[in-house]
């Protein structure tokens, strides 16, 4: 029987532990007896034929790098039908017959569509966000979490020296579970997510006179870059109640640096899972976390289901923050 060969890929926004899962992903096809390729800057590369055969070697040393050794890229012509033929036709070409696309939600609708056009694509979750419904984590997330933890920390220092109200927007587009997260964690006065609806008065002033009552004279307010508007949240805060106020946008200070030991573990165990499926000729599958386990799901089923938000986490936050 011919030898097996299977390509890997990063897409979209970037995410500290896709190298990871990208070792894993070479290291266990090489295992199997395949060929791993790797193919540059995501779906572009594949249009494009920058792909690299990989040996063990060639990931050698790269699980504590942030970034994606593969570069990533987002292909606006490969959503178009003709470009995923042709990029299917080019993975026949070379004898590949199943790819790992480590990505976000719309990386996966391209696998979809590439598995559609006939070559099997398993989905592997690579975003700091955690924005993936049908997982309960996604590579880069803790990393993404723990760098958020230690600016505000840093910026809390600053803010107690000063008396001073810190508003800090960190990322999460239309998920607001790093801000939850990391507003716990720094016990910050108040936290704005997409998810719950806000009221200035009642979720952001009231809160700090209350805290205020208490004694405390420096305040944290963490914001998801989904609700945003944290430069007039600051004046708004400085008019309002009299107290000096600044606002922080961390930005893609969160995307980068070494990966945690979480994000390194849990990106190995979807890189091997994601193989373990080609190697079965299974393809159109995400692989997730669900209840702590690693699973696999179908793409459409995947991109179907409702992202639930922590409410729960969110009510002892609002409880305990004060
Ligand atoms: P992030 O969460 O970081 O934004 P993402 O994977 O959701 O990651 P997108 O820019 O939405 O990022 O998608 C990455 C790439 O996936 C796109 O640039 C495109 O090449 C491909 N893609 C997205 N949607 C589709 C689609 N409907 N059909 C085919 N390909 C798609």
């Amino acid at each position: 029987m011919a030898q097996k060969s299977i390509a890997v890929l990063t897409s979209g926004g970037d995410a500290p532990g896709m190298n990871a899962a990208f070792r894993a992903v070479v290291r266990t096809g090489i295992n199997k007896g395949m060929k791993v390729f790797g193919i540059y800057r995501g779906f572009n590369g594949l249009l494009k034929g920058e792909i690299e055969e990989m040996n063990l070697r060639s990931v050698s040393e790269i699980i504590g790098n942030g970034g994606t050794k593969l570069y990533t890229a987002r292909s606006e012509e490969f959503k178009k039908k003709e470009a995923q033929e042709r990029a299917a036709e080019f993975c026949r070409s070379k004898g590949i017959s199943g790819v790992v696309v480590i990505g976000g939600d719309g990386s996966f609708r391209g696998a979809r569509a590439l598995t559609r056009a006939g070559v099997n694509c398993i989905g592997v979750p690579g975003t700091i966000d955690n924005d993936i419904a049908c997982s309960e984590y996604t590579v880069g997330y803790d990393t993404a979490m723990n760098t958020a933890l230690q600016m505000v920390d840093r910026i809390r220092d600053t803010a107690q020296s000063h008396d001073r109200c810190s508003i800090v927007e960190v990322m999460g587009r239309h998920c607001g579970d790093i801000a939850l997260q990391t507003g716990i964690a720094t016990g910050a006065t108040a936290i704005l997510v997409p998810e719950v609806e806000y009221n200035i008065e009642r979720d952001v002033i009231t809160r700090i006179l209350n805290t205020q009552k208490t004694g405390k004279k420096h305040f944290i307010i963490v914001v998801a870059e989904g609700v945003g508007g944290v430069n007039d949240l600051a004046k708004y805060i400085e008019q309002r109640l009299g107290i000096e106020a600044r606002a922080t946008i961390l930005g893609h200070v969160q995307r980068g640096g070494s990966p945690t030991v979480r994000d390194r573990v849990v990106a190995s165990q979807m890189g091997y899972r994601a193989v373990e499926l080609l190697s079965q000729d299974i393809g159109n599958r995400v692989v997730c976390m669900r209840d702590g386990k690693i699973t696999d799901l179908d793409i459409t089923e995947a991109l179907d289901m409702p992202r639930v938000f922590d409410t729960e986490l969110y009510k002892i936050a609002m409880t305990i923050s004060i």
